[in-house]
């Protein structure tokens, strides 16, 4: 029996945004690994073996693939979103990269997904319409000296920046903190979007200016896009604005 491994995305939430690869490696795979929450979005099928684990076991749970892989598995990791938006991808290839040598000739996949950044900017209009990064604002795997660093210099360079894990009960000071620095690089009219859930039933999207923006509002569910010093809002009288950053900056037109 030949084994493979498929690293798959799930996307923002709702099936509706899983791509039909995905679905067709979840319905042939033997096992299915990942944390707990994104295998309950995925429906039960008799004869699969499910290996739900904490959010912070990464390694392990990387480990665990690659010798089911190995023993002739078919194994599907699933992530929230897009596999490699710092989720399995990674910790799967850092897992091959020290571990046995025969992994390297395994059959491994990464199945893309539709990262949270995308669902949410396609929810407000097109806010990623030019340059833009995205940043983890999570310090667990990286000093907060260099998250502060990697801010700065986005702002400076007038990214549009995504930043992914704005918030948790461990982490209840970075995104106020984030918020501060920005004030002082961008002008305070830039637009804010708090994207939380999306796709989900409690999808919530509200839109402040830097000035404005409170970290409180955002949760681990949420990704809050910021602006550069081009991102417009469109007001409309019925709902959100649309925000959206012209394709051009610095060319006469
Ligand atoms: N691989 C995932 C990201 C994992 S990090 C991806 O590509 O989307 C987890 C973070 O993603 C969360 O803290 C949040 O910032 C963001 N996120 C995931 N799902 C989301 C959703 N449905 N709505 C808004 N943000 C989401």
């Amino acid at each position: 029996m030949t084994g493979w491994l498929a690293i798959a995305g799930l996307g923002p939430g709702t099936a509706k945004l899983i791509t039909p690869e995905v679905t067709e490696a979840l319905a042939d795979a033997t096992d299915l690994i990942g944390y707990a929450p994104y295998l309950a979005r995925v429906p039960a099928r008799e004869g699969q073996t499910r290996h739900g684990s904490d959010n912070r076991e990464e390694l392990d749970r990387a480990g665990l693939a690659l010798r089911l892989a190995a023993a002739g598995k078919r194994v599907v990791v699933v992530s929230s979103g897009d596999p490699g938006v710092f989720a399995m991808a990674a910790a799967v290839f850092e897992a091959i990269d020290a571990g046995d040598p025969s992994w390297r000739e395994l059959d491994i996949r990464v199945l893309p997904g539709i990262s949270a950044m995308f669902a949410a900017a396609a929810r407000i209009g097109a806010p990623l319409g030019h340059d833009f990064c995205a940043i983890n604002l999570s310090d667990n795997l990286k000093p907060w000296d260099l998250l502060e660093h990697r801010l700065r210099l986005a702002a400076q360079a007038d990214f549009v920046i995504a930043l992914y894990n704005p918030k948790s009960s461990a982490r209840p000071w970075q995104l106020g903190r984030a918020f501060e620095l920005l004030r002082e690089e961008l002008p305070n009219s830039v637009p804010v979007v708090f994207a939380s859930a999306i796709s989900d039933a409690k999808e919530a999207i509200e839109t402040a200016t830097l000035r404005d923006a409170v970290a409180d509002r955002a949760d681990m569910r949420t990704i809050v896009l910021i602006g550069s010093s081009r991102t417009r809002l469109i007001a409309r009288a019925g709902g959100n604005p649309f925000v959206y950053t012209p394709r051009s900056a610095g060319v006469s037109s």
